[in-house]
């Protein structure tokens, strides 16, 4: 994956799969350092494409379009961590992939992410395989109540996954998720949730953010604030478990960890994503270094920036039509980022404003 070590020079073509506000951001950071990109996403719609010189408009299984676009960039990165197996291996032919294709498939499914965590002493919660509703009744008994099951694959923002609180409703969550392939997970619980996102270059090379503490309602990210409300030694340990899956992984790119918190200050990993992630988009109003420049640093075989943070900050998303309160709310130290979408539907993740305050002494 990152044998090819050489810098790629200023004037490359960076080519992105997916055109939400993510593949949109990381567009915005790669012209600044003087590369082109090249979207590729089926929807016309996608608020990347305001932003880039090329764009592909086609399915992730369109292979005549995907030979063109291989043919077009310099090196292939992704936005979002579902890429189709067959489409990551179709382009790592062609053209380097970053993140690798190794990095994509441990964090599509959830039993080989966990997996691949244990291995490398990374603790997450007990977790078992479940392919029958018998094994679920069984594991329910080893794990205990309340758990989580949840679909290996495809699951986000909450969906795919049912709390089990009661023995008798082991079936009903079976049925509810079968007959995707499932995981059972302890229930954590967690006195806060982290994220830590961290990058890794070619020559590896490894930075990671400070943590964000994060809040959800309906399972959709509200909040991450910074510094998070944890011991210095949390903050440090989950930024060295964060390194420790960049290395592992032989990564080059941005990664997002997200962790639990628990009471004794313990700390467990939820998940990781292999792209830049929700929870760092504070680091482009505070940080020496943003998410989004990292990143293309990153793929680019360049050295990775700065990530220290010179400010305290709250990242609020904005959802639906909040973003509607834009630009009349703003405060002097508020950093608004719009994505740019046609239309705002309930739920849907409009931009974030950045509210950047004083750094505190202390942190
Ligand atoms: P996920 O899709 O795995 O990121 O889960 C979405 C959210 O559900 C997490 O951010 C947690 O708030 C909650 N959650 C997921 N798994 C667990 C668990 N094992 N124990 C407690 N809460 C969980």
């Amino acid at each position: 994956m990152t044998r090819d070590s050489a810098p790629l020079p200023q004037g490359s073509t960076i080519g992105i799969l997916g055109g939400g506000q993510l593949g949109r951001m990381l567009a915005l950071a790669a012209a600044r350092l003087g590369m082109k990109t090249h979207v590729f996403c089926p929807d016309p719609q996608s608020p990347a494409f305001d932003v880039t010189p090329h764009k592909t408009v086609a399915a992730y299984d369109d292979e005549a379009a995907l030979e063109a676009f291989a043919a077009a960039v310099d090196v292939v990165t992704y936005e979002f961590e579902n890429v189709p197996a067959w489409t990551a291996e179709f382009l790592a032919e062609r053209k380097p992939l970053r993140p690798g294709a190794n990095a994509l498939a441990i964090a599509q499914d959830r039993l080989a992410e966990k997996a691949f965590l244990s291995v490398n002493r990374i603790a997450v919660a007990p977790f078992a395989a479940i392919p029958s509703v018998e094994q679920l009744e069984d594991e329910l008994g080893e794990i205990g109540m309340p758990a989580v099951l949840k679909t290996t694959r495809m699951g986000y923002d909450g969906k795919g996954q049912r709390t089990i609180r009661k023995k008798s409703g082991a079936a009903a969550a079976f049925e509810a998720l079968s007959p995707k392939p499932l995981v059972l997970e302890a229930f954590v619980p967690f006195e806060k949730e982290i994220s830590v996102v961290v990058a890794r270059n070619a020559a590896g090379q490894v930075a990671a953010f400070d943590p964000a503490e994060n809040l959800h309602h309906d399972h959709i990210l509200r909040t991450s604030t910074v510094p998070a409300g944890i011991k210095r030694k949390t903050a440090k340990r989950a930024r060295e478990a964060a390194e420790k899956i960049v290395t592992a992984l032989d990564y080059a790119g941005v990664l997002g960890v997200e962790f639990f918190v628990l009471a004794d200050g313990s700390l467990l990993v939820n998940e990781i994503a292999p792209r830049v992630h929700n929870s760092g988009h504070w680091t482009e109003a505070v940080c020496i270094t943003d998410q989004f420049e990292q990143h293309i640093r990153a793929v680019c075989n360049w050295p990775l920036g700065n990530p220290s943070r010179l400010a305290d900050v709250v990242m609020e998303n904005l959802i639906g039509d909040e973003i509607a309160a834009v630009p009349a709310s703003l405060g002097a130290e508020d950093r608004p980022h719009a994505y740019g979408k046609a239309e705002s539907r309930p739920g849907r993740k409009m931009g974030h404003i950045n509210r950047v305050r004083a750094r505190t002494p202390s942190n």
